[in-house]
C-alpha cells in the first residue's frame, strides 16, 4: 500500500525565512543578513530592552502559578494595548466600543480577524497593496478569502501609485475588506501622507468598504503617538475598522509572540456580540493565548516608570535606524553610487526599497555576503557602523 503521505508535495520555502536559512549556512565571515526583519542594535546583537529584563525581574519576584487565561487573554493587557492604540481617553475607547483580544503576535491579531470575517462575510474579497507582507496573502487565502491587490509602489517616482490606489478602491464592492499598514510600509517603507490618509478614508466610507490596519510597526516611523494618528483618524470617522498589534519589533520579544486584535464597532452592546464571536474564534484555534510576553509588555505599559524606559528604548531604535539612513546615503554617495539618494531617508520602518532587481539581489548574496529579499528590500534596521560600508560597496558593485 502507498504510504499515507505519498501524494505530499514538498511546499515553497517561506522566502524570508529560507534566506535565514541560507545565511546561517552561509560560512563567508563578512556575511550580513538584511533579509529578515529583526532591528539589532550597533554590535549587531537582537537587543533585551531594559523595560523588559526589569519587568521579568518584577515578575520572577513575585511569581505566579500559570492558569488558563482568559480567552481573549490577560484583561489588563487588553486594556493597555487598547490605551497604547486608540488612546485611554478616547470617547470610543470610555464608551466600550473597542474589543481587544490578545494574540499569538501580529500575524494571530490578523488571522483572528481574517477568520471573524470569513464568518461574518464569506463572500468578501481581501485587497492588500502591491506589494505587501508575504505573509498577507497567504494568511487571507488561507481563511479561505479570494486576494486582489490594490496599487501600492510607484518605481518610477520611488514613492506611492496613489492615484491607482485610490481608483481600485472606488471600484472594488461594498464589503470589500482593505488591508492597509497604518505606518511603516512593509516592504516599501512608504507611508501615505496625512492628507492622503483623509482621501482613503472618505473612499472607504463612500463605498461600504472594510478597513484593516496592520500595526506592525508602532513606534519605528515618527513615534508612538504620531505613527498611532491614522488609528485615531479611522475612529474619528466612525468607521467599524479592525486593527491588529505587534510588540514583537517595539519590545524586541520576536519569539513571545506578543499582538492583539482590536475590533471597532458602533456600540458598546454591538462590541459584547463582536467579542463572543471572536473569542469562538480564538476557542476554536487554540483554545487561550500564552501568559508570559503579554504579562511582560502589561506590566511594562502599566507602570509609568517602565513605561517610560520602553518609550526611551524604542525612540533610540527608531533614531539608530534613521542615523543608519543618513550614512547608507552617505556611504552609497562615497562608494560612487550616483543620483536622488533622499528616497532612504524618506522611507519610514524597518526597511528600505532598494529599487535593485532580483539578479542583483542574487549577486548581493552570492558574492558578498549580503542577504537581502529579491524584492529588493533591504533592512536597514540590521545596518550598524561595523557593516554599512561593506554593504555600501557590495551594492555599488552590483549596480
Ligand atoms: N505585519 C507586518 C506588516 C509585518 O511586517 C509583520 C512581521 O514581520 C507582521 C505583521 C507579523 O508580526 P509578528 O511577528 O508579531 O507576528
Amino acid at each position: 500500500m502507498a504510504s499515507l503521505f505519498a501524494s505530499v508535495e514538498m511546499a515553497p520555502r517561506d522566502p524570508i525565512l529560507g534566506l535565514n536559512e541560507q545565511f546561517n549556512a552561509d560560512p563567508n565571515p563578512k556575511k550580513v543578513n538584511l533579509g529578515v526583519g529583526v532591528y539589532t542594535d550597533d554590535q549587531g546583537k537582537l537587543p533585551l530592552l531594559k523595560c523588559v529584563a526589569a519587568a521579568e525581574k518584577q515578575m520572577s519576584e513575585a511569581p505566579k502559578a500559570r492558569g488558563y487565561l482568559p480567552i481573549d487573554g490577560i484583561v489588563a493587557y487588553d486594556k493597555a494595548v487598547r490605551g497604547l492604540v486608540f488612546g485611554a481617553e478616547h470617547p470610543a475607547v470610555k464608551a466600550g466600543r473597542i474589543a481587544t483580544a490578545q494574540a499569538i503576535g501580529g500575524t494571530g491579531g490578523l488571522k483572528l480577524g481574517a477568520d471573524f470575517l470569513k464568518r461574518l462575510n464569506p463572500d468578501a474579497q481581501v485587497l492588500i497593496s502591491d506589494p505587501s507582507w508575504e505573509n498577507h496573502r497567504a494568511l487571507f487565502e488561507s481563511a479561505g478569502f479570494p486576494v486582489d491587490v490594490y496599487p501600492y509602489y510607484d518605481a518610477a517616482n520611488r514613492g506611492i501609485h496613489f492615484d491607482g490606489l485610490i481608483a481600485k478602491l472606488k471600484s472594488s464592492k461594498a464589503g470589500t475588506i482593505v488591508l492597509l499598514h497604518a505606518c511603516c510600509h512593509n516592504p516599501t517603507g512608504y507611508d501615505l501622507t496625512d492628507a492622503q490618509w483623509d482621501e482613503v478614508i472618505a473612499v472607504i466610507q463612500a463605498g461600504g468598504l472594510v478597513p484593516f490596519l496592520d500595526m506592525a510597526y508602532q513606534g519605528f516611523g515618527n513615534g508612538i503617538a504620531e505613527d498611532g494618528q491614522v488609528v485615531i483618524k479611522f475612529l474619528e470617522s466612525g468607521l467599524s475598522f479592525f486593527v491588529s498589534t505587534s510588540f514583537s519589533k517595539s519590545f524586541s520579544l520576536y519569539g513571545e509572540r506578543v499582538g492583539a486584535l482590536s475590533i471597532v464597532s458602533e456600540s458598546a452592546e454591538e462590541s459584547g456580540r463582536v467579542l463572543s464571536q471572536l473569542k469562538r474564534v480564538i476557542r476554536t484555534n487554540y483554545s487561550n493565548p500564552p501568559t508570559h510576553g503579554a504579562q511582560v509588555v502589561a506590566t511594562v505599559l502599566n507602570s509609568p516608570e517602565l513605561r517610560k524606559m520602553w518609550e526611551d528604548e524604542l525612540a533610540e531604535m527608531r533614531d539608530r535606524i534613521k542615523l543608519m539612513r543618513t550614512a547608507l546615503v552617505k556611504e552609497l554617495s562615497a562608494a560612487g553610487v550616483q543620483g536622488d539618494l533622499s528616497y532612504i531617508t524618506r522611507q519610514k520602518g524597518m526597511f528600505s526599497y532598494s529599487g535593485l532587481n532580483a539578479a542583483q539581489m542574487q549577486r548581493l548574496r552570492a558574492e558578498f555576503g549580503v542577504y537581502g529579499v529579491d524584492s529588493g528590500r533591504i533592512c536597514v534596521a540590521a545596518l550598524n557602523s561595523g557593516n554599512i560600508q561593506g554593504v555600501a560597496a557590495a551594492i555599488k558593485a552590483v549596480m
